[in-house]
Formats: structure tokens, C-alpha cells, sequence
């Protein structure tokens, strides 16, 4: 299978939806060879050397709304700044603008205002195989690709060698049911191969992440209960993978908010509250709110 390196897999997997798995690889050329929403740049900046902690993301007074919906702002007076290995998560209502930060840190949108900074360089300074390179993705619902697991998890960094792949995939949890496969490393996934459980996918995407090891990680946390034994591997996953990069993480359960050093509460486009999980419960609001209704209810 043809699988490509760069920014077709940060948009493979920002899209992430697996009725796309199977051909997505052809409809993502077209998606790409089609007019983007953004500007390219004549001579690019670099970003500093990588520290040994992960990258600062400095977000400043963003207004943004979706191109087709000028009447209606998606993030406004949003500002955030997110310091060296520091693991933020960001909590809300559906449609508060969670995914759309995540759409403006990858730059498949700029902000109508406002600036957005990756080690303190611009983004819109930087080429998009740059910034792409420098941030990892586990999307909540993972492509896998007809192809085998080897090839899938390469798929995170094009010219990674088989110890490499067999690595990442250790620490990220997945190399244990792989090698119980029919054929470990070389059986067939996707749709006419075997068929992985959710918590399996999404170790895929772990894997395919710590292959890349960016200096910025964004997760958007599966919001469908994964089993006790998934559940359990795809955490220890995310803790390891975690170490020594920066992480936002659009979290649906409580072990991940009580985890992070900050969590962002985000309504209608806004921060509405941040804090840590007790100071934000005590505060008796949005999040609150949130926790009673969520997270007590199945998910832990
Ligand atoms: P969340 O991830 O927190 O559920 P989103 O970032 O997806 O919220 O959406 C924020 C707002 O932007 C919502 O009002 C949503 O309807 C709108 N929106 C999201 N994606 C698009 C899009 N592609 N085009 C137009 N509006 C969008
Ligand atoms: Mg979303």
C-alpha cells in the first residue's frame, strides 16, 4: 500500500475516522492538491534546537471562525501559554472549540487574529512540513491502513528502521497483542485483514506518535470506554509517551484531568476556567458541572 510521509499523516490523522481507512491515502492527495486555506512562506524560519522537555506553545488573543461561518467565532480572546513539558487538558462542551485549537496548531487553518507560537517562533513563519514534524498525533479514532502492522506503525516516521518500529511499539503497549497475531509484525490490517479493538488502535496511533517522538503531543482522548485491560495499557501508553514532550490533551476521563498540571475549561470559543481538578471542583461551575455529569458516570 502507498503510504506518504509529512503532512498527509497529520491530516490523516486529524480527519481520523476509520470509514476512511481503506483508499484514504488517494482522497488525501486530492484534499491536498486542493486550494489550502493557508499560506505558504518564501523562506521559512527553523525552530530552536530540541530540549531535552518538549516545546513552549504560546497562543495570543486568537479569533478565529471557520471560513464558511464568518458570523459565528469558533476560539475568540484566546490566549494560552504552555510552557516546556507541561501537560495541559482541555475540557468542554461539544462545540466549545476544542478540535478547532487543535486544527490552528496544526495550521490546516490560520486565525483571523492573533498569533500562535511554537518555541517561540510564529508558525506562520515556519514551512508546514516543519511544524507538522514537530507535533505528534493520537486522534480519537485512528486510521489503520490495509496494510501490515509494521508498515502501519512505520507509517508515524516513513524512514524508521524495523528495530525502530518494534521499539516505539513496545512503549507504546502495542507490541504485546501484535506479536499474538496470526503473523506479529507482518499480519494484515484494515478492513480485509485483522480487526482491532479500539484500545488496539489507539495504541497504533501511540506507536506511530513516540516513532515520530515530537516535542508536542496533542491527544484527543477516546470518548468510548475502552475494556479494564485496554484501558489499563493505553494509559500506561500515554504516561510513557508523555515523558519529555510537551502533551495537550482533549480529555474525557478523570485519570487523565487529575494527571495534567493544568486543566483549561473552554465554552463557546472561551476559557472559562483553569485550574487543577480540585481547585476547578471546588469553584462549583462549568467544570464541575462537567465532572458530575461525565465523568462519574461509566467512565471510571
Ligand atoms: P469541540 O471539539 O469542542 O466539540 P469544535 O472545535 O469542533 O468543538 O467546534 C467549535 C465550533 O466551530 C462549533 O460551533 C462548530 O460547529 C464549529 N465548527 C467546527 N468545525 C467546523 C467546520 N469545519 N466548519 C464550520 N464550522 C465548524
Ligand atoms: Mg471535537
Amino acid at each position: 500500500a502507498a503510504l506518504v510521509a509529512g503532512s498527509i499523516g497529520a491530516l490523516a490523522e486529524v480527519m481520523g475516522d476509520t470509514q476512511r481507512a481503506a483508499g484514504a491515502t488517494e482522497r488525501l492527495l486530492e484534499l491536498l492538491s486542493a486550494k489550502s486555506p493557508v499560506q505558504s512562506i518564501l523562506v521559512p524560519e527553523k525552530l530552536p534546537p530540541r530540549t531535552a522537555q518538549g516545546a513552549s506553545v504560546t497562543l495570543e488573543n486568537i479569533a478565529f471562525h471557520y471560513p464558511s461561518r464568518p458570523d459565528a467565532a469558533s476560539l475568540s480572546q484566546f490566549s494560552l501559554d504552555i510552557r516546556p513539558g507541561e501537560t495541559v487538558a482541555i475540557v468542554g462542551p461539544s462545540g466549545a472549540g476544542k478540535t478547532t485549537l487543535f486544527q490552528l496548531l496544526l495550521r490546516f487553518y490560520d486565525p483571523q487574529q492573533g498569533s500562535i507560537k511554537l518555541d517561540g517562533v510564529d508558525i506562520k513563519s515556519l514551512d508546514l512540513h516543519t511544524l507538522r514534524d514537530a507535533i505528534g498525533i493520537v486522534p480519537q479514532d485512528t486510521v489503520i491502513f490495509s496494510a501490515n502492522a509494521m508498515e502501519n506503525i512505520r507509517y508515524g516516521r516513513i524512514n524508521a528502521t524495523d528495530k525502530e518500529v518494534i521499539a516505539a511499539a513496545t512503549m507504546a503497549a502495542a507490541d504485546d497483542f501484535i506479536v499474538r497475531l496470526p503473523e506479529g509484525y507482518q499480519s494484515f490490517l484494515g478492513e480485509r485483514g485483522v480487526r482491532l479493538s479500539g484500545g488496539q488502535r489507539q495504541r497504533i496511533a501511540i506507536a506511530r506518535a513516540m516513532l515520530k517522538n515530537p516535542p508536542l503531543l496533542l491527544l484527543d482522548e477516546a470518548t468510548s470506554a475502552l475494556d479494564a485491560e485496554s484501558e489499563r495499557a493505553v494509559q500506561g501508553a500515554l504516561e510513557a509517551a508523555m515523558v519529555g514532550r510537551t502533551t495537550l490533551v482533549i480529555a474525557h476521563r478523570l485519570a487523565t484531568v487529575q494527571r495534567a498540571d493544568r486543566i483549561i475549561v473552554l465554552e463557546h470559543g472561551h476559557i472559562v476556567e483553569t485550574g487543577n481538578h480540585a481547585s476547578l471542583v471546588a469553584q462549583n461551575g462549568l467544570y464541575a458541572s462537567l465532572a458530575a455529569l461525565q465523568f462519574n458516570n461509566g467512565l471510571e
